[in-house]
């Protein structure tokens, strides 16, 4: 805009200095015709173009017919004629008239100015406008030079800080996305720019720490009420066993009334216990006993500790494994998820249906080894899919089946203890697929 507005600025401006001095110079020749006659006239512009040069300037004398009867060296200027109507225009308003040519052939132009100098008579001056035009083309030149590097460097620097920008915004975001419950350690790059961002960042960061805080103090009160229920727990078993134990007389009743004291106290001890384990296998693999363990045998063993509960439920099992497939890891706790996730698939198919177990190298990412368990149960609603895997949490469907919602969480605690990770893929009615990944011990 700014350079439009200069533009015009320029070519009014040079326009209108070229008229002043067409107008001053037919004022002088009218001056001269009335102190000295039409010879003096012609004389004085003759000279006049002489000296500009006979390529910058020329002059024709004209009746007011239009007829002219005296001009300067027109060789160069034959194209241009004598305009009637800016004469005729002259006759009755005595200004002046001016209009711009260019000449057919040559990129110049001409601007002309016709005036009345005397008694009928009028001349027309004609200028070369051809240094206006090449300061115009000068500045044009200049315009679009400049206007290129600026677009240029608009289009860069507007790049480099959008990026910038985005790339802080990003961290946040990554960041954000990456911590889940167990990863609640990670925080935010700060990078010393001192920008709106990096006060985000670290207001993020202070953020997380609280929340880190506080998810640790409710872990820790989680497991210091479980550990400090434990030893009660353990005493009412005792005494409900002693009470069995006790000398004969004691009624059936009693006898039932101790017994399912005894077992729920079990499964509360189980609750209990596998509650602490959770939260030690989360807190790090530190505690786990790594040795190589043949997954593959692992997985044909849990076949065969719970092909009687599939059979007895009208289930087939079926497993695909290689004859050996090496990980690095704590074999109980790896029985243990295994363990689970049969359970589970067996607990949750309703007769007749299958579970099949594969344990196979994921193609494509030779780093990893997945167990994968399969049944054509009663499947997961979608919106539960993401939180089957948190602490107590179990479908509504599920509610009548025995379980404690404890399972799925451990197996995936064990999976990460292992560097390895837990996926649930599930269509309800038709079946879920839970595949636990492994980081091969080659590679490890
Ligand atoms: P639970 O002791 O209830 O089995 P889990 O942690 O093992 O607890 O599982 C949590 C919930 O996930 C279960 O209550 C059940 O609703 C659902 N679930 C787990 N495995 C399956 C499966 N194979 N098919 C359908 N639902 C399942």
């Amino acid at each position: 805009m700014a350079f439009l507005f200069f533009y015009v600025l320029i070519t009014t401006n040079l326009k209108k200095q070229l008229d002043d001095r067409l107008s001053q110079k037919i004022s002088e020749f009218e001056a001269i015709y009335n102190l000295q006659g039409l010879d003096e006239v012609k004389e004085a512009a003759l000279i006049e173009s002489r000296a500009a040069g006979e390529k910058k300037i020329f002059f024709r004398l004209l009746y007011a017919s239009g007829v002219a009867f005296s001009s300067s060296n027109m060789s160069y200027w034959r194209a241009i004629g004598i305009n009637r109507k800016a004469v005729r225009q002259l006759m009755t308003s005595r200004s002046r008239v001016y209009e711009t040519l260019s000449i057919p052939g040559r990129d110049d132009r001409v601007r002309i100015a016709y005036g009345v100098i005397g008694h009928k008579i009028v001349v027309q001056l004609g200028y070369s406008m051809e240094t206006d035009i090449a300061f115009v083309a000068i500045f044009k030149r200049i315009f679009f030079v400049t206007m290129s590097a600026l677009i240029i460097t608009a289009v860069l620097v507007g790049w480099f800080m959008a990026r910038r920008a985005v790339s802080g915004v990003e961290a946040v975001t990554r960041t954000a996305r990456q911590i889940s419950e167990s990863d609640l350690g990670r925080r935010v790059p700060i990078m010393a720019r001192h920008e709106e961002i990096d006060r985000l960042a670290v207001t993020f960061n202070q953020m997380l720490d609280r929340i880190e805080k506080l998810v640790v103090g409710i872990r820790e009160m989680g497991d210091n009420i479980a550990h400090d229920l434990k030893s009660p727990v353990a005493r009412i078993r005792g005494m409900a066993e002693l009470s069995l134990s006790g000398e004969a007389g004691v009624s059936d009743e009693l006898i039932s009334l101790a017994g399912n004291t005894i077992e729920e106290c079990d499964r509360l001890l189980d609750m209990i216990n596998t509650m602490l384990m959770i939260s030690k296998t989360d807190a790090g693999a530190g505690d786990l006993n790594l040795e190589m363990v043949n997954i593959a045998q692992v997985a044909r063993g849990a076949v065969k500790l719970f092909s009687p509960l599939a059979e007895d439920k009208g289930l087939t099992l079926s497993c695909d494994t290689p004859e050996a497939l090496m990980v690095e890891g704590d074999l109980k706790m790896l029985q243990r998820a295994m363990a689970n996730l049969f359970d589970n698939a067996i607990k949750y198919t309703p007769p007749p249906g299958h579970v099949d177990v594969r344990v196979f190298r994921e193609p494509g990412n030779k780093q990893q080894i997945n167990i994968a368990v399969k049944d054509s149960g009663i499947g997961i609603d979608n919106q539960d899919l993401s939180k089957i895997f948190n602490r107590f949490f179990r479908c509504d469907q599920s509610r009548t089946a025995g379980g404690s919602g404890l399972g799925l969480s451990l197996a995936r605690a064990i999976a990460r203890a292992h560097h390895g990770e837990i996926h649930v893929v599930s269509s309800k009615g038709k079946g879920s697929v839970f595949t636990v990944s492994l980081p091969d011990h080659h590679v490890h």
